[in-house]
C-alpha cells in the first residue's frame, strides 16, 4: 500500500477525530490542531442530518456532545437520546459543541481534557472539513489526508438515506476519485463494505474496521476475518483493516509482557495495510507505562502501517 514518502518506514498518523485529545472531537480547531502536529491524515466520522447533509459526528446521537437538550428540549426520540438525523443542518448550526460527555452524559468522559462548559465550538459538514483540510494542503504545501467513516449505515438506509453512495459523492466531488487520492474510506459493516466496492463501485482505499469486546471476544461478524482464508478474501477488496489494538496483542502469562496475537503477520501476508484504534495518552492500555511506549512497541514489534491517535503530537513523537 502507498505511504506518505516523508515517512516511508514510520506508521501513518491518523488524527482520532482531529486532536481530540485536546480540543472538543470533530470540531475545525480539533482538526486544525491535528494538522499543525504533523498528523498525516484527519479523520471524519459522517452521519446524514434531516436535509441529507454530510455532518461530521462520531455517533448517530448528538446529545454527548452538544446542548442539544437544552437547545430543543422536546425532540428527542422514545429511547431519550437526540439524532442527528431528526435536525437539518440549520438547526445543527445553533448547537455549541463541547468535550464529550460519559455515556451517562453526567460527566466528561476524559476528566483531564478541554473543559466541557468552555469554548464556542460549531457542529462540521464532511464539505467544511474538506475544503479546510484541501485549503491547508495549498498554503503548506503538505499533502495531509481524510479518513471518513461510514457510521451506521443500514441505519441510514432504513431512515431513507444511503449514507455511503452520499459519501462517495463528495469525495468525488472534491476529487477523490483513485486509490492514489489521500484517502481511507473505513466502515464497520461488512456488507456495507463489499457493497461499497462491487454495487457503489468505490474506487478509492478502502479499510474494513474490526471491532472486539475483549481481546479475545470478538462479534461474530468479523470472527470468520481472523483466520488465514479470511484475510486473504479481504485483500480481495479492501486495501487494510482498522481493528482494535487489543487484537494485535496480549500479555505473557510468565511476566505480564506483550506479546503478538499474530493478526498483524496474518494480515501483511495477505497483503493487507494495519491501522490500529485508539492510541490515547490518558488510557494507556495495559501492559504499557505510557503511550509512547506502547506505540514504539506497536510500530517496532507489530509493524503496523498507521495508527489512531487523540494525541497526534506525542504519537509524531514516539515514532521520531
Ligand atoms: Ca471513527
Amino acid at each position: 500500500m502507498d505511504r506518505l514518502p516523508r515517512h516511508k518506514s514510520l506508521p501513518l498518523i491518523i488524527a482520532h477525530r482531529g486532536a481530540s485529545g485536546y480540543l472538543p472531537e470533530h470540531t475545525l480547531a480539533a482538526k486544525a490542531l491535528a494538522y499543525g502536529m504533523g498528523a498525516d491524515y484527519l479523520e471524519q466520522d459522517v452521519v446524514a442530518s434531516k436535509d441529507g447533509e454530510l455532518i461530521v459526528c462520531h455517533d448517530i446521537h448528538i446529545d454527548r456532545v452538544t446542548d442539544v437538550a437544552d437547545r430543543f428540549p422536546d425532540r428527542a426520540r422514545d429511547d431519550g437520546r437526540w439524532y442527528v438525523r431528526d435536525f437539518d443542518l440549520a438547526e445543527l448550526r445553533t448547537l455549541r459543541v463541547h468535550e464529550r460527555l460519559n455515556d451517562a452524559g453526567d460527566a466528561p468522559a476524559f476528566p483531564n481534557r478541554f473543559p466541557a462548559d468552555r469554548g464556542d465550538f460549531r457542529v462540521v459538514t464532511l464539505r467544511e472539513e474538506i475544503e479546510m483540510v484541501q485549503g491547508l494542503n495549498r498554503s503548506t504545501g503538505r499533502q495531509v489526508g481524510i479518513y471518513p467513516e461510514i457510521k451506521e449505515p443500514a441505519w441510514h438506509r432504513a431512515e431513507g438515506f444511503d449514507l455511503s453512495r452520499a459519501v462517495l459523492q463528495t469525495l468525488a466531488d472534491y476529487g477523490y476519485r483513485s486509490k492514489d487520492d489521500l484517502v481511507f474510506v473505513q466502515c464497520f459493516d461488512p456488507a456495507e463494505v463489499q457493497r461499497l466496492r462491487f454495487e457503489l463501485g468505490c474506487p478509492l482505499r478502502l479499510i474494513q474496521l474490526i471491532d472486539a469486546i475483549a481481546p479475545k471476544v470478538v462479534p461474530e461478524q468479523y470472527e470468520a476475518m481472523l483466520t488465514e482464508a479470511g484475510m486473504a478474501q479481504l485483500a480481495s477488496f479492501v486495501d487494510g483493516l482498522g481493528p482494535w489494538f487489543g487484537l494485535l496483542y496480549e500479555l505473557a502469562d510468565i511476566d505480564g509482557h506483550p506479546v503478538s496475537t499474530g493478526f498483524v503477520k496474518l494480515a501483511h501476508e495477505a497483503g493487507l495495510a494495519v491501522h490500529p484504534y485508539t492510541f490515547r495518552a490518558d488510557q494507556v492500555a495495559p501492559g504499557f507505562e505510557t503511550d509512547g511506549d506502547m506505540l514504539r512497541w506497536f510500530a517496532e514489534t507489530l509493524k503496523i502501517d498507521g495508527v489512531f491517535t487523540d494525541f497526534p503530537d506525542r504519537s509524531r513523537v514516539a515514532l521520531g
